[in-house]
């Protein structure tokens, strides 16, 4: 028998019901915010997230799924959206459009990972970037939608987590402080970090070992060496958030892994989750979009890793139940016969209806109809055929009633509650 993938889950129509509803949420709150869909490939040229994720990231070093085309060409399947969509926004000139260019995408990642909960080798991201302006207006507005969101969702137990990472000359200036702090501190770091100092030394500062975060518990902080304009910015944010009620967590420790973040850096944990308790992360990256040949274009975005909001969500949120309103248990010689006709004429007026084919006499059909979530059952039979007429079923309060056949779909199409 050949196998899935490890880390790679089939979502199966049980759960589908769930996805959905996260996924339709997720929609909604984005339009809401005047954000619009952008679907970009699965796959790019390895380059651009080499380049713009950054080569000393956990992503670019050890995660991505990386292979030579047949014209040799290297390419990667996306370990997130935030390059694809910067990508495109170039390469389609939308900073020409004179509207504000504000997308919001939904779609599978990969990443080479060791897979647990709420970690795999393909998993689902909901994201948003916001082009065109450093306003700080567009920081909260980002924040707020991805906070209404996973408030709406009922997620339990969540924290906004926010930190500023200054500009890449208050990063420059800070790095050697930082580095010669580390360096103190080399023999109670991991093998990891001891690698990091050197080649992402703020990377250490968001370690999850114990002993690495004992050792930098009094490192310099990145905040206190802001220059007035990001001090500036960040104040703007945290104001801002204050006015439209999203309370926040200040976590000077707060670095994210990916380079091209710059001023506001935000994630959004939740006690529930346990080892993994990052459920959204995001912050701006005003340098990205010239980084990758474009023109200067300040952008902030974020991204939320759909598995974690589905563990977290409630139970009761979603429920699979009325998928179809009509079960069409048709049988006997004529009532078979007629019965494939209704069923069509059903489906035609936007009735969702369903059978089995497999069943044969009444008994049969009604055990099905009980299984298939339908709220009636329409009963067929030869004696119904010859008096045409149908039996409509309340499959819940097993109430039955006599109707024409002639005319039914019509008929029941007025009688059926808009949805
Ligand atoms: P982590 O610290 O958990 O590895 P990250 O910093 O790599 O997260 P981001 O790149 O910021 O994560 O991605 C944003 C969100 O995507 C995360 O908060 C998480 O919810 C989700 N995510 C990231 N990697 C995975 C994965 N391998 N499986 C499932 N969800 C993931
Ligand atoms: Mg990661």
């Amino acid at each position: 028998m050949i196998k899935g993938i490890k880390g790679v889950k089939d979502i199966l129509p049980e759960e589908t019901p769930r996805w959905r509803f996260i996924e339709d949420s997720a929609r909604r709150w984005a339009l809401c915010y005047g954000y619009q869909e952008i679907r970009i490939p699965i796959f790019e040229l390895t380059v651009l997230f080499a380049r713009s994720i950054g080569s000393a990231t956990d992503i670019v070093e050890k995660e991505m799924y990386t292979f030579s085309d047949r014209d040799g060409s290297s390419v990667t399947l996306r370990p997130e959206g935030t390059a694809g969509t910067v990508r495109a926004f170039i390469e389609h000139n939308r900073v020409a459009d004179p509207r504000p260019q504000k997308y919001f995408y939904i779609g599978p990642m990969f990443r080479h990972e060791r897979p647990q909960a709420g970690r795999l080798r393909q998993f689902h991201q909901f994201g948003v970037e916001s082009f065109g302006t450093a306003d700080s207006r567009a920081d909260v507005e980002v924040i707020a939608l991805l906070w209404r969101l996973l408030s709406d969702l009922g997620l339990p137990n969540l924290t906004l987590e926010i930190n500023s990472l200054g500009s890449s000359g208050d990063r420059a200036a800070y790095t050697p402080l930082l580095r010669s702090f580390l360096s103190q501190q080399e023999s109670r770091l991991c093998g990891n970090c001891r690698r990091r100092m050197e080649t992402n030394p703020l990377r250490v500062l968001d370690c999850k070992v114990p002993d690495c975060r004992a050792a930098t518990e009094s490192a310099p902080r990145l905040t206190d060496h802001l220059s007035p304009e990001a001090l500036a910015h960040f104040d703007q944010v945290l104001a801002g958030l204050v006015a439209v009620g999203v309370s926040y967590r200040l976590n000077p420790r707060l670095v994210r892994g990916l380079d091209y973040y710059c001023l506001t850096s935000f994630e959004i944990t939740s006690a529930h989750l346990g080892a993994q308790n990052a459920v959204a992360a995001g912050g701006r990256y005003d340098g990205l979009v010239e980084m990758l040949g474009g023109p200067s274009v300040p952008a902030v975005g974020f991204a939320v890793g759909l598995e974690r909001v589905s563990l977290m969500l409630p139970r009761a949120s979603s429920s699979s139940s009325n998928e179809w309103l009509y079960y069409v248990a048709a049988f006997g010689k004529i009532g078979t016969k007629l019965g494939l006709v209704l069923l069509d004429e059903l489906r035609r007026m936007g009735l969702a209806a369903q059978c089995d084919y497999r069943a044969t006499t009444l008994k049969t059909h009604l055990r099905q109809a009980d299984r298939s979530n339908c709220r009636y059952a329409i009963l067929l039979g030869d004696d119904e055929a010859r008096r045409g007429s149908i039996i409509l079923r309340n499959l819940e309060s097993k109430v039955q009633e006599e109707l024409p056949l002639a005319g039914l779909s019509t008929l029941l199409k007025t009688r059926t509650p808009p949805s």
